[in-house]
């Protein structure tokens, strides 16, 4: 009840602009931040989150509707008749409504299909498309259309050396299969690419163009809508597919809006639960395109020799759902719209702008990323010049403050950079200006450890 309150205070619809004083409360109903605020006035040792861009904590009213279906609702849902199971899909297709109407996907022209996460969404459109491709010469393996999204040798992929592997790997497992081309748009010292680069290498052999909304390295939000134009004029065979899996949990994306094909994000970095997100898709391009993986429930008939699929979404879901997932993400759906994501995301801007700000003022400490930070989003990543990330890390974990070291699985981004590895600090609308000032300190602290 209490919570509530608190949720209906944060989301009034004449509600002024989210300040600190509303993160803290946001931070009650976590009982993840409950604990290390109650630690820190006990004069304990806490943690300070700022990873949450590896994945975000979970609100208690995702953990409630979760264990509300678990424990009061449970049933498979699309099977058999009984009133449960009907109960049970109704909620399954409320959440996909949800995203459907978040995203700015409406039916019929948009489907959202379920998936483990990003990684899972983007495997499914490049193992489909492979399938398409062997369809070519095997049809059993193609749908009706497949044909369409057929690769020819020749043929041309396209992405860019910022993405996360889930978004570069299955391309070029893809490319190879299929005698195509990939080519890899390069990033600039910034570690962003131009719509230009992007315009230099399309081409009417161009079939696929994926990139990312926001870089889990740079926190640079691409020119996606401009991208998406560029393609339609200069390369009318190429379906566009973007990673939003930074953007969805921090700033308004509309998909209908930006024109993209295909999008995918995951739950578990936007207070929903892991193992479930979503590949929101056109509809008609879905349509063609054949399962990469198959079994019950996504068919319309199977004989011992051969089998039919359903149209999307059901095609790409076979076996038992994740339904108590799905209900949590819809749920995390309900929060973060009960909120109102356009004053989550300027709220936390204020906090990336000052986190750049800080490191700006830091000798011997490189901001990976464009300086300025308009364009960013969520999350800013460093080089500390002489100290391997990992070292930093252990000095920052020393203090409380988790972020996250390494690549971000980003390997060429990295490379491109210089660099083999950085520390990255994100944030999300519970986190305050004292928790950046703890990161910068550790920062500091690192530097004196090692006498950099
Ligand atoms: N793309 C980006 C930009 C990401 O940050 C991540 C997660 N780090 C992924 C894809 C993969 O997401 P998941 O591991 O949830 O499938």
């Amino acid at each position: 009840m209490e919570d509530q309150t608190i949720n209906s205070e944060l989301g009034r619809a004449d509600a002024k602009d989210f300040g600190e004083a509303d993160a803290l409360a946001l931070r009650k109903q976590f009982a993840y931040f409950r604990q290390q605020d109650e630690r820190a006035a006990a004069g304990k040792d806490f943690s300070i989150y700022l990873d949450s861009a590896a994945t975000s904590q979970r609100p208690d009213p995702v953990l409630d509707a979760e264990r509300e279906f678990i424990t009061l609702q449970n049933a498979a849902v699309h099977r058999g008749t009984s009133n449960a199971v009907g109960e049970a899909t109704n909620r399954f297709e409320n959440a996909r409504q949800l995203v459907a109407q978040f995203l700015g996907a409406p039916e019929p022209e948009y489907t959202v299909v379920w998936a483990a996460g990003a990684t899972d969404a983007l495997n499914t459109i490049a193992t489909g498309i492979s399938e398409a491709t062997a369809a070519l010469s095997v049809p059993a393996l193609g749908v009706p259309g497949s044909e369409r999204l057929a690769i020819h040798p020749g043929d041309e992929i396209v992405t860019t050396e910022a993405e996360h592997h889930a978004n570069l790997i299955p391309w070029q497992r893809l490319a190879a299969r299929c005698g195509a081309k990939l080519l890899v748009v390069p990033v600039d010292e910034t570690g962003t690419w131009s719509v230009a680069a992007i315009r230099e290498v399309l081409n009417s052999r161009t079939r696929i163009v994926a990139f990312t909304d926001v870089s889990n390295v740079t926190g640079w939000r691409s020119p996606a809508a401009a991208v998406v134009q560029s393609v339609k004029q200069l390369a009318p065979n190429a379906v566009t597919v973007l990673d939003t899996c930074q953007s969805v949990p921090h700033v308004p994306v509309n998909i209908a809006a930006t024109g993209v094909d295909f999008a995918v994000f995951s739950g578990h970095k936007m207070f929903a639960p892991n193992g479930i997100g979503a590949l929101v898709g056109r509809t008609e391009l879905l349509a063609a395109l054949p399962p990469a993986r198959t079994g019950g429930s996504a068919i319309t008939r199977v004989s011992t020799d051969s089998a039919e699929f359903m149209p999307p979404p059901l095609r790409f879901e076979p076996g038992t759902q994740p339904v108590s997932q799905v209900v949590g993400l819809g749920a995390a759906i309900d929060f973060i719209s009960g909120l109102d994501i356009t004053r989550l995301a300027a709220y936390e801007h204020s906090l990336v702008e000052y986190l750049v700000s800080e490191i700006n003022r830091l000798n011997g400490v490189t901001l990976l990323g464009p300086a300025d930070p308009a364009d960013r989003v969520a999350l800013a990543a460093v080089n500390v010049a002489g100290v391997h990330a990992h070292d930093v890390g252990q000095v920052l974990d020393s203090a409380g403050v988790i972020t996250r070291v390494g690549h971000h699985c980003a390997q060429p981004l990295h490379r491109a950079l210089g660099i083999t590895a950085s520390v990255r600090a994100s944030v999300h609308a519970t986190n305050t200006v004292a928790e950046i000032d703890a990161f910068i300190a550790g920062l500091k602290d690192a530097k004196k450890y090692f006498q950099v």
